[in-house]
């Protein structure tokens, strides 16, 4: 039988990096060119097979802006893992999602996957940020990095399915019951702004 494990995300990083363009490719596989800027924060879960499992990710898209920055523990706390978001066009953005790691290993669960995603690598003419940096720099801080592009579909799946391989394999006893097992916090705040809302 399956295992259904749900898995809380948070997404981090500077406004206009792509983070809601990269959640809603994913649980939705679709791209808008002007969206709204997220307000607070805003939630989709995707449930994609993993093995003989099923992870359920609970995606938690926070909004970039300094006068939300506080609320940002509220979507970590807890978490399985964080999804990093720069803009490979903005250096100033690379800059601040080291900041976010910084936090995260000050004030984070302990043992939070961290993934980077490098988005807008369909702007690769323009870039700001080399590869081999947000490599060096993903292996220094033992985290997964990959260039993603929300508009044009490439490595958003790769990127979760790497937050996938992280997550500790299931004791064989552990589960007989065939539970939703949770990991990461099961008191997600509400969510007061967004569509689909849990
Ligand atoms: P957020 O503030 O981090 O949530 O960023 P958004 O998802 O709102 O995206 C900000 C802007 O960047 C929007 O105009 C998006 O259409 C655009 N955008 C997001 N992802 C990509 C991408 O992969 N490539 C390109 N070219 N534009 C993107
Ligand atoms: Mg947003």
């Amino acid at each position: 039988m399956l295992t259904i494990r749900e898995l809380k995300v948070c997404l981090l990083g500077d406004t206009g990096v792509g983070k809601s363009s990269i959640a809603r490719r994913f649980a939705e596989d679709n791209f808008e060119h002007n969206v709204h800027p997220t307000i607070g924060a805003s939630f989709m879960t995707k449930t994609v097979p993993y093995g003989n499992e099923l992870h359920k990710f609970l995606i938690w898209d926070t909004a970039g802006q300094e006068r939300f920055h506080s609320l940002a523990p509220l979507y970590y706390r807890g978490s399985a893992a964080a999804v990093i978001v720069y803009d490979i066009t903005k250096q100033d953005s690379f800059h601040t999602l080291k900041k976010w790691v910084k936090e995260l290993k000050e004030h984070g669960p302990e043992n939070i996957i961290m993934a980077i995603a490098g988005n807008k690598c369909d702007l690769s003419d323009i870039r700001q940020v080399p590869l081999k940096d947000a490599e060096e720099y993903a292996e220094s801080i033992g985290a997964i990095v990959v260039e993603t592009s929300a508009k044009d579909a490439v490595n958003i799946k790769e990127l979760f399915q790497g937050i996938s391989r992280q997550i500790p394999p299931l004791d064989a006893n552990e589960n007989e019951r065939n539970e939703v097992i949770r990991l990461g916090s099961q008191h997600a705040p509400r969510c007061q702004h967004q569509r689909r809302c849990c």
